[in-house]
């Protein structure tokens, strides 16, 4: 399946130079949005998986319906400030700036397989403080699935390198 045609690619947003895969196109075409998912699924089908990690707010996107599928949990990874319980915190470089995550301290049980769902794998920055706080968590990341990968950044660099990474579309 094409995904890529569903995908609307806008330059210099959203700052000079960076060329932003907008997955919105997707997302509004029911079909193709359950076709993505539905894929993904079929990619991630030899893993245990006991809950889905997914980073705000396009991990949202991703990971919840993906969840949901496979009839596993989904814990939401957010922003510092937004979660109320008890949370633990990890900074990191963005591919434009700088952030926190942070994850409710009871979101993972201690050794549960956890999958990583996001939109997109630039450098690898959110995927690694993902996986920095589940593994704080005692969670065991079993892999990661996104609809698009940027090759030419490498993120896969910055994860674990037998880590199973999932993908739809290559640029
Ligand atoms: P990374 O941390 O550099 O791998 O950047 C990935 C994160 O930035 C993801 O959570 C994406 O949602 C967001 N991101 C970076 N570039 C794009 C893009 O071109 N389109 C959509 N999201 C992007």
């Amino acid at each position: 399946m094409d995904f890529k045609e569903y995908i609307r690619v806008i330059p210099d947003f959203p700052q000079p130079g960076i060329s932003f895969k907008d997955i919105t196109t997707l997302l509004k075409d029911g079909e193709m949005y359950r076709n993505a998912i539905n894929e993904l699924k079929q990619m991630v089908s030899d893993l245990k998986i006991d809950v889905i990690a997914g980073p705000e707010a396009r991990g949202f996107v991703v990971g919840a319906p993906l969840a949901y599928a496979l009839g596993v949990g989904f814990a939401p990874i957010r922003k510092s400030g937004k979660l109320p319980g008890a949370t633990i915190e990890a900074g990191y470089d963005l591919e434009y700036g700088k952030d926190t995550l942070a994850m409710h301290t009871d979101a993972i049980e201690k050794g549960q397989n956890v999958l990583i769902a996001d939109d997109l794998l630039a450098t690898g920055g959110t995927i690694a403080t993902s996986i920095n706080l589940i593994e704080q968590l005692g969670g065991n990341v079993v892999g990661a699935a996104f609809l698009i990968e940027l090759s030419d950044l490498n993120g896969r660099a910055k994860l674990p390198e037998n880590m199973d990474v999932f993908t739809l579309m290559n640029y």
